[in-house]
């Protein structure tokens, strides 16, 4: 415990990122381990948020075109700052919708109904709803035109078979914290004649991407996980430039050129790039604080913060195998085969996770037996990842995890 003690103080000491949690707002007594799930919120946020509000009290309907940061352009703009941390040219990426909204978006854009659509066996929810209503909607049934694959490079690369029409891959999953080899499955893809669209909901803003040179056709994700931009906060997509001359497959106002928004032309004039996939009004109040976090991820670096978060999850890791051997991490051990999670795997998984709350550790727990801690580059620190193993010791020891109530928790 002394050397794991001192280890920590060691990794704190020549921590580069150790200045960001003072960014951050959070409880002096708490370890937070789910900023993969609801980054907390920053002082950069707030005060983002805060002049927003603020332009729309003193520019009213002129805050489209006026103010520091007129609205009109807003997703142009974030989509601009969004594409460093996806390996993009700034015209493929645009901030705008959901990860739900965008999947279904790039579906109705890219997808030609001419063939089955492959999908991770393990994908969130939400990947495999938008899909099958997608299918339906086209008149295609899912039993023949959706395919399920294990998240495994070698499983995937086999299914990529001739006559696939795309596929749905995630960058991390979700629930195991492995990371895809995404430039190898992109090759894969390619190959077949298939294309692909990433997830990339549970890899933005932990670890570097390079979807332009991988050649990835589109790629979607949601801002409230690790770029902790709040909850419900605008997502981001990106479509390769070789399909710039595609129409949006669901067309709004906002996907056409600014100069033609009301132009009386009944036809719509795609806007130029990615910014042609929006469709409705932006939402201005909701890529407020991702503009504030984005300055976060910009002074930082994004290599930095996957240098830091390895550190972490490896050390934290460590701290529990010595702590808490009973726990599985079931995360890969290698470097480049892991995010920025750690799952590990406890029959009472849901009961531990609950017990570890009242405790003052905050992860998650993913049905059936895992429990999931996330260390975060820019606010956790090393002496936490101990103190944390130190705790889940605690509530084992002491069987607290096997007098917790059943109940929701997020
Ligand atoms: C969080 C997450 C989503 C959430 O979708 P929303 O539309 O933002 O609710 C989708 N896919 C994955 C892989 C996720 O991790």
């Amino acid at each position: 415990l002394t050397e794991l003690q001192n280890q920590a103080a060691r990794l704190d000491a020549a921590d580069a990122l150790a200045g960001f949690r003072a960014r951050f707002v959070l409880p002096e007594d708490t370890i937070y381990l789910d900023g993969n799930s609801l980054g907390p919120v920053s002082m950069d946020a707030k005060a983002s948020l805060e002049r927003a509000l603020n332009s729309w009290e003193t520019h009213r309907i002129e805050g489209w075109i006026e103010g520091e940061a007129p609205w009109l352009f807003l997703p142009e703009r974030i989509g601009a700052r969004l594409a460093p941390l996806v390996g993009a040219r700034a015209d493929e990426v645009i901030a705008t919708g959901s990860t739900t909204l965008n999947l279904h978006q790039l579906l109705a854009t890219l997808y030609e109904g001419n063939g089955p659509i492959l999908l991770d066996a393990n994908s969130f929810p939400t990947d495999r709803y938008a899909i099958q209503s997608h299918l339906k909607l086209r008149g295609l049934d899912s039993e023949t035109y959706l395919r399920f694959v294990e998240p495994d490079e070698d499983a995937i690369e086999l299914s990529l078979i001739q006559g696939t029409g795309l596929a749905v891959l995630p960058s991390v999953v979700y629930t195991s914290g492995r990371l895809l080899d995404m430039a190898r499955l992109t090759r894969a893809a390619q190959r077949s004649g298939t294309k692909v669209l990433w997830d990339l909901s549970h890899s933005i803003g932990v670890l570097p991407h390079a979807l332009s040179e991988m050649g990835a056709d589109g790629a979607f994700w949601c801002s409230y996980k690790w770029l902790s931009a709040g909850p419900g906060a605008g997502g981001g997509l990106y479509l390769n430039a070789r399909h710039f001359d595609k129409a949006p497959g669901i067309a709004g106002w906002f996907g056409a050129a600014k100069e033609a928004l009301f132009s009386g032309s009944h036809g719509l004039i795609p806007a130029p790039g990615a910014a042609r996939l929006q469709t409705g009004t932006t939402h201005v109040l909701s890529l407020a604080p991702l503009a504030g976090t984005l300055t976060l991820f910009e002074e930082a670096g994004i290599e930095a913060v996957r240098a830091k978060s390895l550190a972490l999850t490896g050390f934290l890791r460590e701290c529990l195998a010595a702590l808490a051997p009973e726990l599985e991490a079931i995360t890969p051990i290698e470097d480049n085969r892991r995010g920025g999670h750690l799952a590990l795997r406890h029959p009472q998984a849901a009961a531990l996770s609950r017990s570890l709350r009242a405790q003052g550790v905050v992860g998650d727990h993913r049905p059936p037996d895992l429990l999931r801690l996330a260390p975060a580059p820019l606010f956790t620190s090393f002496a936490e990842c101990l103190e944390a193993a130190r705790r889940v010791r605690a509530v084992l020891e002491a069987g607290l995890h096997r007098e917790t109530a059943e109940g929701l928790v997020p």
